[in-house]
Parts: structure tokens; C-alpha cells; sequence
């Protein structure tokens, strides 16, 4: 089996890497390095059935060995990272999906693209549902990121149905663990990065809105379960454990024991007032829900950041 993964330098793409490695495949990362890190690949590269193609998947890329399997999770992910770079988190999204499925079409491999709880928006139906169509600002500052989504979903399913394409199409929530960037802007690397330096931990807002973490070894196994199911339609995978995030920050200064304060700062524009997954999809058609709870999770990804920033 041979399976290509762009944005196979980043933190969820590197894990899947190591993953499909692990179950004997040949992997290719195709990565154009602007918010991945090839630090993320250093013990893989030393594996002789993976190679690296540094690429900007934005534009066509042929490959000749035959593809089993194109699973696209290029793209800027964090909403400082997609601010930062709003045309790429546009293309990759737009344009990037157009030429993987193009890929998976002429090596008539499986097909997954990485969507996101974002294409719900600031959602007004809560818990969320596939079934549910979303909230979103076309026109705000996050638009570049879930509109690219919403768009990418909708090709996947114009490739399945005109073209066959066995595509599969996973939403996914609010995902954390070791490989994330200390510098993403998200709300945990943010938190332990302040908690560890004895920073204030900066809350956005009045901390009341809320999100549902998952730890990324839960998402992998929800990838690989549903890219190999000939199911079509988005499925769900998060940990529908939600938590305001006034208590993240203060959950993350209890586990790291930091004496850091709390500071609050003003709400990003159309910042998700809550977010939860509905998983009952996923739990019916892959057998599949979360393992690691936070407690773990999180304590694992503190023990990461702290070797990081050698504490
Ligand atoms: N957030 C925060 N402090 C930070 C970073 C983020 O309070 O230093 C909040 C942010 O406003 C949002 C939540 O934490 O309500 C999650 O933000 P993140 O950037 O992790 O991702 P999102 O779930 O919004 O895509």
C-alpha cells in the first residue's frame, strides 16, 4: 500500500504518517513547510518506505508510483496561522483539494479530506450534527478558512458523484497533543507555553464559550476507521467532553502547577460561542469513539512542551 499525505509535515499530518507507517504502508508527505515542520518528521525520515516532497500542493502535482490511498490535510489550521495567511488557507483548501482529488482520480486511490467542526461556524444548533448546515461569515476573518472547507467538501462531493471518486470526508473538532506548534496561537499551546514561562494565561473574552478537546491518538484512529469504510458523507470525529474556557486555563494551571494569573483580553470576531461534537455517527458506522481523556491527554502534551522549552 502505498498512501500520499499533504500536510504530512504538520502536527495532525505527521501523526498520520507515523500511523500508516506502522500498518506497513509506503508513505509520501507532501508538505510546503509554511506552517508544518520538518523537526516533525526527523525520526520517520530515518524510514526507508517514507519520503518527503516539499511542494505547495496548491498547484498539480504528478506522482508516479501508484497511489492507494490521497489524504489531504494540508492547510493552515489555527485562526492566528489562517489570519496570517489568508490567500494559501484559501488555494490549499480550494485549489489543493481540486488537485488531490485529480491524484486520487487518476491512481483510482481512496480519497479523505481533513474538513473541520469550523464549517458549522458559530453554530446556532448545538450539540452539532452532520446534518446541521452551519453558521458561518463568508465575509469575516475566520471565511477563509471555513468557507475553503465548506468548498472543498462540496468537490469531494462532486468528485464522488460524478467521477466515483471513493472519497471520505472527516469534520474534525478542537484536536491537541505533541507536535503542535508552540507558536500556533491556539488556545493550548498558548495556555501551557504562559503556564510553564510563568506568564499570565490570556482568556479571550469573558472565557464562557466553549470547546471539546480531543487527544490527536483518537483522531488518527477515527481517520483510519473511516478511510477504509466506503462511506461518503461527513462524519463527526471529536471527544464530546466540552469545557468552557475559563476552566481550561484553569484546569492547565492546576496540572502544571504554575502560580501564573489569569488576564483577559478582547474576543476575536466570530470566535465559535460553543462548540460540541455529535458523535453518535461515528460511534454507529466506525466503532469508533475517544480513548484519552483529558487528564491524559493533556498531562502528555505538558510532559512535550516542557522538553521543548527544556523545563
Ligand atoms: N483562546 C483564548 N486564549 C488564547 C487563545 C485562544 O481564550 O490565548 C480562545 C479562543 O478565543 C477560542 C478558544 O480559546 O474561544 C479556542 O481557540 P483556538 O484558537 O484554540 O481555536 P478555535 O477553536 O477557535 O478554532
Amino acid at each position: 500500500m502505498r498512501t500520499l499525505i499533504t500536510g504530512g509535515a504538520g502536527f495532525i499530518g505527521s501523526h498520520l504518517c507515523e500511523r500508516f507507517l506502522n500498518e506497513g504502508h509506503e508513505v509520501i508527505a507532501v508538505d510546503n513547510l509554511i506552517t508544518g515542520d520538518l523537526a516533525n518528521l526527523d525520526i520517520l525520515r530515518t524510514n526507508p518506505r517514507f519520503r518527503f516532497i516539499g511542494h505547495d500542493i496548491s498547484n498539480p502535482l504528478k506522482v508516479k508510483d501508484k497511489l492507494d490511498n490521497v489524504l489531504h490535510f494540508a492547510s493552515p489550521a489555527s485562526p492566528v496561522d489562517y489570519l496570517e495567511h489568508p490567500i494559501p488557507t484559501l488555494k490549499v483548501g480550494a485549489l489543493g483539494t481540486h488537485n488531490t482529488l485529480g491524484l486520487a482520480k487518476a491512481h483510482d486511490a481512496r480519497y479523505l479530506v481533513a474538513s473541520t467542526s469550523e464549517v458549522y461556524g458559530d453554530p446556532l444548533e448545538h450539540p452539532q450534527k452532520e446534518t446541521y448546515w452551519g453558521n458561518v461569515n463568508p465575509i469575516g476573518i475566520r471565511g477563509c478558512y471555513d468557507e475553503a472547507k465548506r468548498f472543498a467538501e462540496s468537490i469531494v462531493m462532486a468528485y464522488h458523484r460524478a467521477h466515483g471518486v471513493n472519497t471520505h470526508i472527516v469534520r474534525i473538532f478542537n484536536t491537541y497533543g505533541p507536535a503542535m506548534r508552540l507558536n500556533d496561537g491556539r488556545v493550548l499551546p498558548n495556555f501551557m507555553y504562559q503556564a510553564l514561562m510563568g506568564q499570565p494565561l490570556t482568556v479571550y473574552g469573558d472565557g464562557k464559550q466553549t470547546r471539546s478537546f480531543q487527544y490527536v491518538s483518537d483522531l488518527v484512529e477515527g481517520v483510519w476507521r473511516l478511510l477504509h469504510t466506503d462511506y461518503h458523507e461527513p462524519v463527526n470525529i471529536g471527544n464530546p467532553a466540552e469545557i468552557t474556557i475559563q476552566e481550561f486555563a484553569e484546569e492547565i494551571l492546576k496540572l502544571s502547577g504554575s502560580a501564573s494569573k489569569i488576564e483577559y483580553r478582547p474576543l476575536p470576531q466570530d470566535d465559535p460561542k460553543v462548540r460540541q461534537p455529535d458523535i453518535t455517527r461515528a460511534k454507529q458506522l466506525l466503532g469508533w469513539e475517544p480513548k484519552v481523556g483529558r487528564d491524559e491527554g493533556l498531562r502528555r502534551t505538558l510532559d512535550f512542551f516542557k522538553k521543548k522549552l527544556g523545563k
